[in-house]
C-alpha cells in the first residue's frame, strides 16, 4: 500500500560542474521518477536536443512565459534565463509521480518559499579544482562563460545550509546511490506521510483497494 499519494518533488541544485546532469541521467536509468525539462534563453550545445534537454527559446519567447504565469520558478542564470514549465510539474506530482527539477540555487530557493515539502539536495563537487576541471572537460563553455560559472560557485556553494541534504560528487556511482537513499528515506518520513497514515478512512479506502 502507498501511503504517500502525491509525488515527491526533488530539486537538485548546486554548482555548475558539479555533476547534476551526469547523476540525474544515471537516477532515471533504473528509478520511476519523471525530470522536468526546463526552457532557456541560451544556445544549444553539440548534441543538445530541443525538448529533451531543453526548450530553446528566444528572450521574447521567454518573457511572453513570465508574462502568462507559465513557469513554476525562473531565474537569470550566467546571463541566460533558465525556468521551470509550471503544468506539466503539478499534473505529474498530482498524478503520484516523483518529479526531479535540475535547477539552479536561486530557482531552488523560489522553489522552497512556494513548496517547502520539496526535497532539496545540494551537489557538491570534490574540490574547487576538480569543479574547474570538469568544466573544461566538459568542453562546453568559451573561457569566459568557464570563468563566469567558476567564480559564482564560490558564492553558491554558500546557499548549502539551506538545502535538506548535501552530496558530495567524488565518485559517480556513490554519489548516485546516496541520492537514491535519500530519495527512498525521505519517502518514509513520518513528517511526509502523517497526514495520509493517521487519516482512517483514507487507509480503510487503500485497503480495500489493493
Ligand atoms: P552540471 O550538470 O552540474 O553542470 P555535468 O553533469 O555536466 O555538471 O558534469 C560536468 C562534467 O563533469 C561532465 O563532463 C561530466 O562527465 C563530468 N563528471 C560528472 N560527474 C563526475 C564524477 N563523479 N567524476 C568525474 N567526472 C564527472
Ligand atoms: P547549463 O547552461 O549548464 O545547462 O545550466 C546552467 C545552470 O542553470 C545550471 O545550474 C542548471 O541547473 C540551471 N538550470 C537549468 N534549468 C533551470 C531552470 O529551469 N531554472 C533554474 N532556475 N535554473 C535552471
Amino acid at each position: 500500500m502507498e501511503l504517500n499519494k502525491k509525488g515527491l518533488l526533488i530539486v537538485i541544485s548546486g554548482p555548475s560542474g558539479a555533476g547534476k546532469g551526469t547523476i540525474c541521467k544515471e537516477i532515471l536509468k533504473k528509478n520511476d521518477l519523471w525530470i522536468s525539462v526546463s526552457a532557456t534563453t541560451r544556445s544549444p550545445r553539440d548534441g543538445e536536443v530541443e525538448g529533451e534537454n531543453y526548450y530553446f527559446l528566444t528572450k521574447d519567447e521567454f518573457i511572453k512565459k513570465i508574462n502568462e504565469d507559465d513557469f513554476l520558478e525562473y531565474a537569470e542564470v550566467y546571463g541566460n534565463y533558465y525556468g521551470t514549465p509550471k503544468s506539466k510539474v503539478i499534473e505529474k506530482l498530482n498524478d503520484g509521480k516523483d518529479v526531479i527539477l535540475e535547477i539552479d540555487i536561486q530557482g531552488a530557493l523560489k522553489v522552497k518559499e512556494n513548496y517547502a515539502e520539496g526535497l532539496f539536495i545540494f551537489i557538491l563537487p570534490p574540490s574547487m579544482e576538480e569543479l574547474k576541471n570538469r568544466i573544461i572537460k566538459r568542453g562546453s563553455e568559451t573561457q569566459e562563460s568557464l570563468m563566469t560559472r567558476f567564480k559564482s560557485a564560490y558564492k553558491e556553494i554558500n546557499y548549502v545550509s539551506k538545502y535538506n541534504y548535501a552530496v558530495v560528487n567524488d565518485d559517480l556511482n556513490t554519489a548516485v546511490e546516496k541520492i537514491k537513499s535519500i530519495i527512498t528515506a525521505e519517502k518514509c518520513s513520518v513528517e511526509r506521510i502523517k497526514n495520509n497514515i493517521f487519516s482512517k478512512e483514507r487507509l480503510i479506502h487503500e485497503q480495500l483497494n489493493d
